[in-house]
């Protein structure tokens, strides 16, 4: 029989990566890169993030398109609620449909920036549930959801956040994927709420490497994650050693993985930032390889 593929004997988990519409040229090359390096990675699926107040709208659907178009991958489009009408989501949605692409990752979204409360369109889809609604009468999409282990930071209670969360499923999503965090029994203790709450869809963990902790740290208290003064301790002294810094992250992410592993989660979906390495370096250690012939094509490239 083969080896086991790790000292503890678990089994590759399946993963899914994230990634972000490009701004500049520059940028679009750096994506493309990205989608290549981690494509041997044969991962259930690859999203692409809408901009706040879908500002990418043309650029989300560019890069899914291509990706559909040009690669292996399944690739998953994200699409807000946040100032469009319903007609004209609808239409994003079809055009999506019509490309190919059969899986949507259905958001509310942020107000965009400067905007202090969100406030629906007046003709649009008012919440992510509602959204996930209208995609079902548009066609049989897959459709995955945000969950928030720690709530999300609008949310009434963490009782009326899962009871939002329970609508999502109802109204004919299949999967959630969470915001971000740190501590595995943050995700474990929010998962035996939703399997409480008679939610039985996978609750995919997402993960995120971190590189630049400052950043994470900002961003993290707009979004509700809580971060642990352990993890200011792994980067502390590192701000100006960007290397060390990103063997730490690989470490701490794939340490995480482990624990939910351990647990019996199988299934995780990476913010890659737009940056292959970590993750690739996160899933190798996880056991998640490129076929053999793959990887000498890789290598030699
Ligand atoms: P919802 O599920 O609609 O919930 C939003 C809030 O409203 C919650 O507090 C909920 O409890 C409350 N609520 C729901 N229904 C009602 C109601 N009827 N009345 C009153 N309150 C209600 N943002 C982007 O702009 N683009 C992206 O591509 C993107 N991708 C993401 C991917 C993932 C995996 C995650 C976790 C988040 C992503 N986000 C993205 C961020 C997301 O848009 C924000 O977190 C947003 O604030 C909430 O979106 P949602 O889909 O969770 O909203």
């Amino acid at each position: 029989s083969a080896p086991p593929a790790r000292p503890d004997g678990l089994a590759p988990p399946k993963l899914s990566f994230e990634f972000f519409p490009p701004k500049t040229e520059a940028l679009e090359a750096q994506l493309w890169t990205c989608i290549r390096r981690l494509e041997p990675l044969r991962p259930r699926f690859v999203s692409v993030t809408y901009g706040a107040g879908g500002s990418t709208r043309e650029r989300t659907h560019a890069t899914v398109a291509r990706i559909a178009r040009e690669t292996s991958l399944t690739p998953a489009a994200h699409l807000t609620c946040v100032g469009a009408s319903r007609a004209e989501v609808d239409q994003v949605a079809r055009a999506y449909w019509d490309a190919g692409v059969r899986h949507i990752v259905a958001l509310r979204g942020d107000p965009p920036a400067g905007t202090a409360r969100y406030e629906p369109h007046p003709e649009g889809y008012a919440y992510a549930a509602d959204l996930v609604a209208g995609l079902r009468a548009i066609a049989p999409f897959e459709i995955s959801v945000a969950a928030y282990p720690e709530g999300h930071p609008a949310a009434l209670s963490p009782e009326a956040d899962l009871d939002n969360l329970k609508r999502k499923i109802d109204a004919g999503a299949t999967r959630a994927i969470t915001q971000y965090f740190f501590e595995a029994d943050v995700y474990l203790r929010f998962l035996d709420r939703c399997v409480a709450a008679g939610i039985t869809v996978p609750i995919v963990p997402g993960i995120l490497p971190v590189t630049n902790f400052a950043q994470v740290l900002k961003f993290s208290a707009m979004c509700g994650a809580t971060v642990p003064a352990w993890l200011a301790h792994l980067f502390e002294g590192l701000d100006d050693d960007p290397e060390t810094r990103r063997m730490v992250a690989a470490v701490a992410a794939a340490e995480l993985v482990r624990l939910l592993q351990a647990a019996g989660i199988d299934e995780f979906h990476f913010y890659t930032l737009n940056r292959p390495d970590l993750t690739y370096a996160i899933a190798h250690i996880l056991g998640v390889r490129p076929k053999a012939s793959e990887a000498v094509t890789t290598a030699a490239a």
